[in-house]
Formats: structure tokens, C-alpha cells, sequence
């Protein structure tokens, strides 16, 4: 259904029409045709059109204004965007001095004193908050139908709010409509509960450089030792529940400001990537939502039940 209320005519979803992108010599561009469409040029290039009418290519761009012609059955469109100018190359000059190292500074209202693990706690005494990415104006990436990443991640979130509660979980939400939250902010009220866990969903998108039909994985991000046990645990059975349709990139580390946290455990999700015609049709699949939603809730429980 929601499928074919978004398809009403040619879809370019990303570059955005007058949007400015990072110097890159390819961009990439998605996007999708009315359905019984079956031929697209790009750049007068032919471009494969998934099942579901959503499309992926990458385009040559020069720095600044680039017009792109889009040809869709008898629809001719002239897509303008911008591309930045080249950086300056870094110097070869070893003597140069170096830019100081970024320190990546926990969020300021955080103690330094971890809450205890929660093992051996009941369900009903077990506090997990769960952070949909993104919201309001800030739509986060876009699927080749124009689907925002804050509604694609509210989804996943509800869904797995709904398993933890079946199973007798404590669960706040950061967000559960359609705001605007400050980033800094999105663990605030988790840190004040002493929550036992912070769950932030999102699902992720290619550089403006690259293949988006070669982007696509699963992983989980975490800052310190404190989340890597549950960012482990979780992305193992995500892997195991995605195996064979989506690689896993595992447990890796990042400093996204929601997971700057030395009091609570706190991991970032890239469930699937919004911008892969597959990925957005497996974002609309409510059944597949459900089991990944139980695959994070078991590893969310392994994680509770291993550690000490
Ligand atoms: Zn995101």
C-alpha cells in the first residue's frame, strides 16, 4: 500500500534538486519510476529497475553546478545539484604541523560510574531505552521512494519495544511520534532513570560517492568497553538473523554522540542500508520487522544473561 501511494511519477530521491554535495568525482543518485515503467536512462546510461520500480546509479559530476538528464518513458527531466570544490591535498612535508587530534568528549551530564549489569534483575526491574534516529526536520537518509530514515527507524523501534514488553521488559522510547530531539540530549532522560540499556535504531546510507547497489550491511556501533558487551551480543544474532540476505560488518566502534556514555551501556544500530532498492523493500516488510526486532531483543537478553 504504501508502495503505491508513493508512486504517483519519477522519484529522485537523492541528490535532492539544488542540493550541495562533498567534492566527489561520482555521485550517487536513487530514485523511482511509476510502476509498468521499465526503461530509464541516466546520464543517457540505461539503469536497472528493481521489482518494486525503485532504482540506483551513480552518475560522473564535475565541481559545482551539474544538470543531470533523467529519461523515463516520456518523461525528460534535467536534475540540478551542486558538487564542493576539491580539498586542498595535505602537504607532503613532514615538519608540517600536524591538526591536533580530535578528543571525543563523553556526554557532559554522564557520570563516570557505570550502572551495575543487570543480571539476575526480573524483567519488570530492567529499564532499556530504545532511540529512534533522527525526527522532525531532521529526516535522516532517504530510500529510493522518498521514505525518510526518522519513520523507517520509528518502525523498527516500535516493533522492538513491543517484543521487550511482551517479555516483560521495562521500555522507554526517546521519541514515539514524529519530533525533533537535540542530539546531545537523546540519552538525557535514560541517564537520569539509570536505565540499563540505551538502543539507538537507525538504518544508513552510502557516501555521496559511492555505489549504493555495493552498500549494504548490517552493524552495530559502541564507544566503550561498557557497550561492547551488549553491541556484541547484539549484532550476533542480528548477523544470524540476517545471514545469507544482508553481510554483517559485526561490532565495530564509532563516537556517535548517543553512545558517549560511561555510565550507561549504549549502542547505535545500522540495521540495513534504506538506500539499496532491496534494503527499502525489506524496510516495508512488517513481518521481517517483527523477526528482527526478536533478534535484537535476544541479543539484548544474552547480553543480560552473560555478563556479570
Ligand atoms: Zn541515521
Amino acid at each position: 500500500m504504501l508502495f503505491a501511494a508513493a508512486i504517483a511519477s519519477l522519484t529522485i530521491a537523492f541528490p535532492s534538486a539544488g542540493q550541495s554535495l562533498p567534492y566527489v568525482e561520482k555521485a550517487y543518485m536513487i530514485g523511482a519510476v511509476p510502476r509498468g515503467v521499465t526503461n530509464l536512462t541516466v546520464q543517457a546510461k540505461e539503469v536497472e529497475i528493481y521489482r518494486t520500480g525503485a532504482w540506483a546509479t551513480t552518475v560522473d559530476v564535475v565541481e559545482g553546478l551539474n544538470t543531470v538528464e533523467i529519461r523515463c518513458g516520456e518523461i525528460v527531466t534535467n536534475h540540478v545539484f551542486r558538487v564542493g570544490r576539491k580539498p586542498v591535498a595535505a602537504t607532503d612535508d613532514p615538519d608540517a604541523p600536524k591538526p591536533p587530534e580530535k578528543v571525543w568528549e563523553k556526554l557532559e551530564y554522564c557520570a563516570d560510574e557505570p550502572v551495575p549489569h543487570p543480571g539476575g534483575k526480573n524483567p519488570s526491574d530492567i529499564l532499556i531505552f530504545i532511540d529512534p534516529g533522527h525526527g522532525g526536520s531532521d529526516t535522516g537518509a532517504l530510500s529510493p521512494h522518498a521514505l525518510c530514515e526518522k519513520d523507517a527507524n520509528l518502525l523498527q523501534a516500535k516493533a522492538l519495544m513491543k517484543v521487550l514488553t511482551e517479555r516483560g521488559y521495562c521500555v522507554s522510547m526517546t521519541r514515539e511520534d514524529d519530533r525533533s530531539l537535540v542530539l546531545h540530549d537523546r540519552p538525557r532522560e535514560a541517564v537520569a532513570r539509570k536505565a540499563d540499556a540505551f538502543v539507538s535504531i537507525h538504518h544508513n546510507a552510502p557516501g555521496a560517492g559511492q555505489d549504493p547497489w555495493k552498500a549494504r550491511h548490517t552493524a552495530v556501533y559502541y564507544w566503550n568497553d561498557l557497550g561492547k558487551g551488549l553491541s556484541d551480543a547484539v549484532v550476533a544474532r542480528l548477523a544470524a538473523a540476517l545471514d545469507g540476505e544482508v553481510p554483517s560488518k559485526g561490532s565495530l566502534h564509532a563516537n556517535f554522540a548517543v553512545t558517549r556514555n560511561p555510565e550507561i551501556p549504549s549502542i547505535l544500530v545500522e540495521v540495513d542500508f534504506m538506500t539499496h532498492p532491496e534494503g527499502e523493500e525489506a524496510i516495508f516488510d512488517h513481518t521481517r520487522r517483527a523477526w528482527l526486532a526478536r533478534a535484537m531483543a535476544d541479543g539484548i537478553e544474552d547480553w543480560i544473561s552473560k555478563e556479570k
